[in-house]
């Protein structure tokens, strides 16, 4: 009993010293940081911003924010925190444009990465056989399309939305209408200058350091901060023809679609959208789309009907309208749209890509934009995209939805299964995504809670029905879901991390692994 009492008593002074030591090695944080000796500045008090994104749902209030001027002030940051440890508590967030869904840019009590106070080095445009710009990973994709529309050029790939930065959706895959054809963003990168989580500062791309460079590709922030990065350009067409042409039947619809995604497509961008239970849908779109016939689509009635909205673009120079016109005839007329709703407009460049941008300033304008987003994204197998559209469009979601839900699809020929990131076993996938908005403290069919419930429902579904379903922007509370989104893929992933972030010091808000203390 005498060793048992000395050794209880140990044992209490023992975990008392732990604490001791944490809080203390926690108290001594702000002030050690303030070593560093920086270009830019550290923030401990103007911190909430960093405890917020696009989601709005989750706040996780950081110690401290660091807006740099240099990779060297990301460099040297992550490294001290590297030197301080297991012990430490200290985790780094690099922040882009802070969109993410579910905290995952956010650093409980650790230190957030402003990336878009890093502004050079400048932008670099380089023209020629394979033109390229250098960009800083906290460069927004709407600047790097305005400089590199000076040259004549332009990313191949995009996002919906383009007030988001590079680290951002490198760090996810970054997925649109072009991706049928270009892969999304991360199968467009030439070259990556990486942060690795013991704050070493390494060049890597297909040929230098290409585990690092497939890892940090869709690995969710967790391998390394991108501090540059190296995008392929195309030369730039000047104006966009954009097309909208509606549908009954979901499989008529995801016919045509997998129609238009081979090699030869005529178009430059496909996607597609659901449209449940909408009145007078087609006068709304009057304002900026023509119907080619106008008599008839008066004559359509949209009310209370489930519609597929399937939606194309072709890009085009003005000399070229003629040809392009009848390109555009041709392709249509092989598909099976409901005659009367075949709808045009014909935009710039610029407008077409930063299309969602308008919506935000109207949504912003009547305080609807900074509201909860719980939002779901899923990539579905060709082969069971049917059985996916007939239960959640037919019976979870036949009444109501809270915001656009989008269904295209996508070539898997043009992804690479070397990058981090997870996608179904099949030729063809597609991107399902409920870009839901709830009204905050509503209780009703538009409130977070029910949302969030039809959320459950329809991943509920995917598993029983065994669909072979993947989340993009994944979320998840515990490892062994995480473990069971990479599947066969976790190991390496895993050992991806030991190797370049050992002490999972980066990306804490993706909740994959945590820092030992
Ligand atoms: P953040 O939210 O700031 O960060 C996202 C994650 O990446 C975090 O884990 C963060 O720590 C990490 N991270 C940030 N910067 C870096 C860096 N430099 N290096 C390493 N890790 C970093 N996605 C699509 O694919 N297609 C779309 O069409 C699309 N449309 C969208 C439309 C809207 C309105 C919104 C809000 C989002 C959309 N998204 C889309 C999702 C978007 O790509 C992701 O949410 C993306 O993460 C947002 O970029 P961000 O710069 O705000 O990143």
């Amino acid at each position: 009993p005498l060793n048992m009492l000395f050794l209880g008593a140990f044992m209490i002074l023992f975990l008392s010293s732990m604490t001791v030591r944490i809080n203390l090695c926690f108290s001594n944080i702000p002030s050690s940081l303030k070593t560093l000796d920086l270009d830019g500045h550290f923030d401990f008090d103007e911190v909430q911003h960093a405890a917020r994104d696009f989601g709005n749902r989750y706040q996780f209030l950081p110690l401290a924010v660091l807006h740099p001027k240099s990779i060297s002030d990301i460099a040297a940051t992550v490294k001290h925190i590297w030197e301080m440890g297991p012990h430490s508590e200290l985790t780094v967030a690099a922040r882009g444009h802070g969109h993410s869904l579910q905290g995952q840019a956010q650093a409980h009590r650790g230190v957030v990465i402003n990336m878009e106070s890093l502004q050079g080095p400048k932008m670099h445009i380089n023209t020629g056989n394979f033109p390229y710009v250098d960009v800083s990973g906290g460069e927004l994709w709407i600047n790097i399309l305005h400089e590199s529309l000076k040259y004549g050029l332009a990313p191949k790939s995009w996002t919906d939305y383009l007030h988001l930065t590079v680290g951002g959706t490198l760090s996810n895959a970054g997925i649109s209408g072009q991706a049928f054809r270009h892969g999304p963003q991360i199968s467009n990168v030439y070259q990556l200058e990486v942060v690795t989580g013991k704050g070493e500062v390494v060049i890597c791309s297909e040929k230098q350091n290409s585990d690092l460079f497939h890892s940090v590709l869709g690995g969710l922030g967790q391998f390394g901060i991108i501090t540059q990065a190296r995008i392929s350009l195309e030369t730039a067409p000047e104006m966009v023809k954009w097309i909208r042409v509606l549908y009954t039947d979901f499989t008529t619809f995801s016919k045509d679609q997998e129609k238009l995604i081979s090699a030869e497509s005529t178009f430059d961008y496909i996607e597609g959208f659901v449209i449940i239970n909408r009145t007078g849908l087609l006068n709304n779109w009057r304002s900026s789309f023509n119907p080619q016939d106008s008599v008839q689509a008066s004559q359509f009635k949209s009310d209370g009907k489930t519609l597929f909205c399937l939606e194309l673009a072709k890009y085009f120079n003005p000399k070229e309208t003629e040809v392009v016109n009848q390109e555009i005839r041709n392709s249509l007329s092989q598909l099976d749209y409901i005659p009367s709703t075949l709808f045009l407009s014909e935009v710039s460049y610029i407008e077409f890509l930063d299309r969602v941008h308008v919506s935000e300033l109207k949504l912003r304008s009547k305080g609807l934009w900074e509201v909860p987003h719980p939002w779901l994204n899923l990539l579905i197998p060709k082969s069971r995209i049917d059985s996916f559209a007939e239960e959640v469009f037919g019976n979870i979601l036949a009444d109501t939805s809270n915001g656009p839900i989008l269904v295209y699809p996508v070539n898997k020929s043009k992804w690479d299964n070397r990058t981090s990131v997870v996608i179904p076993e099949e030729d063809i996938f597609y991107l399902v995504a409920f870009l839901s908005s709830a009204v905050p403290s509503s209780t009703g069919t538009d409130g977070l809670d029910h949302i969030l419930t039809q959320n459950k429902k329809i991943l509920e579904f995917c598993e029983i029905a065994g669909l072979g379903v993947k989340q993009y922007l994944p979320h998840y509370t515990t490892q062994e879901e995480w473990q069971a989104h990479f599947g066969p893929r976790w190991e390496v992933f895993v050992q991806r991390k030991s190797t370049y972030d050992p002490l999972a010091i980066l990306a804490p808000g993706q909740r994959i692994f945590q820092k030992a203390v």
